[in-house]
């Protein structure tokens, strides 16, 4: 093909001056999401989305009117799902929404830090970067080994500490006795912001219950992964009422669209709760299928198989996650403790894993 009509389409995006941008904006380089790196593949194994789908239907058809800002029926349902008061529930723009608006309304900017612990889910960084909050970087080790004085000790003036539970991407969980503790030890002077993304695979290691009990405790949510609504951009920060009432101060006057609110409230019905549990029975079968593959695969050197709808691995040889590529089977390669070869795969359907199952022979079979 030709360039001639191209010359508009500059191969490197212009400066925009960097005396007129802030110093943390110019420092950042764009979040590379699992779906903006433009990969081609026909097996979708990367994003942690569920294989399940289902048809939804709009029950309303005109738009011209502002929506529900935290809309009644979704609201209601969710805190029936989760044991809480409606007062207890705000509804965001995913849960990557409620880390935003967490960071903007317990941080101050060039003053405060959160603490997180490596390796961990990549957007509470870009969150803080963004806002020019400083990272306190701890690690999962010392989330799990360290007796609780000690890790609280390491959060030092910390404003907000985000523990990951289940931990996207290593499966790991903590306890929620640990999770009290750490709680009742911030108390007064920081925030436990615990995200399970994740929690409908293991429901019985909630923390949500602590809510009432701690005023600095907060659980995020989200219908991305076990609900199958990835698509939808739902999420719920679940809290105290006096912990919510700075954050609804910062929340947009109408995060919500009346198309979202309309299709998240069916699927917050006692039915489509009832197909979810279902699917998750299934997936964590198929999890623990796909984790034997990967024991007993000589291209494997180390499997992380924990909670969530996703098995983490690290291969021998790198030039794997390319061979995969090559079948159209995407996944999520990843850098852990400072080696490149990690690839996590989320957990689809019994045929996308069986495309996971051939790629594994290829690699330890000669005659491929
Ligand atoms: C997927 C994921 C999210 C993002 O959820 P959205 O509701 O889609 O924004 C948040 N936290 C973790 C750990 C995740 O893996």
């Amino acid at each position: 093909m030709s360039n001639e009509n191209n010359t508009t389409q500059a191969t490197e995006t212009a400066q925009f001056p960097s005396n007129v941008l802030p110093k943390n904006i110019d420092k950042l380089t764009a979040y590379s999401s699992a779906k903006s790196e433009k990969l081609t593949g026909t097996t979708w194994l990367n994003a942690n989305e569920s294989p399940y789908t289902r048809a939804y239907e709009l029950s309303r058809t005109e738009f011209n009117r502002y929506p529900d800002p935290q809309p009644e029926s979704v609201i209601n349902a969710y805190s029936a799902y989760v044991g809480l008061s409606a007062k207890q529930v705000v509804m965001t723009r995913g849960a990557d929404e409620g880390i935003e608006l967490l960071v903007r309304t317990f941080c101050t900017p060039s003053q405060d830090s959160i603490a997180l612990f490596a390796p961990t889910y990549g957007m509470y960084k870009v969150t803080a970067d963004t806002h020019n909050v400083a990272i306190n970087a701890l690690s999962q080790e010392v989330l799990q080994q360290s007796d609780v004085s000690d890790i609280v000790a390491q959060i030092g003036d910390s404003k907000l500490v985000f523990i990951c539970n289940p931990n996207n991407p290593t499966g790991a969980m903590v306890s929620t006795q640990k999770i009290a503790a750490i709680a009742t030890q911030l108390q007064d002077k920081a925030i436990v912001v615990v995200d399970e993304a994740y929690i409908e695979f293991c429901p019985e290691q909630s923390a949500v219950s602590l809510i009432n009990d701690f005023n600095n405790l907060v659980v995020l949510r989200t219908l991305s992964k076990a609900f199958a609504l990835a698509g939808l951009r739902t999420g719920f920060t679940l809290a105290s009422e006096a912990l919510l009432a700075p954050f609804r101060k910062v929340l947009a006057p109408y995060p919500v669209a009346s198309v979202v609110a309309d299709i998240a409230a069916q699927a917050l019905s006692t039915s489509n709760i009832v197909s979810m549990r279902r699917q998750v029975g299934i997936l964590n079968a198929l999890k623990q299928r796909l984790s034997q593959w990967l024991q007993q695969s000589a291209a494997v050197n180390k499997v992380l198989s924990g909670e969530g709808n996703f098995v983490t691995l690290q291969l021998h040889d790198k030039s794997a996650i390319t061979r995969a590529y090559e079948r159209g089977l995407v996944m999520r390669p990843f850098t852990l403790y400072g080696q490149d070869n990690w690839l996590r795969i989320s957990i689809g359907s019994e045929q996308e894993l069986s495309e996971v199952k051939a790629w594994l022979d290829s690699l330890t079979n000669d005659n491929q």
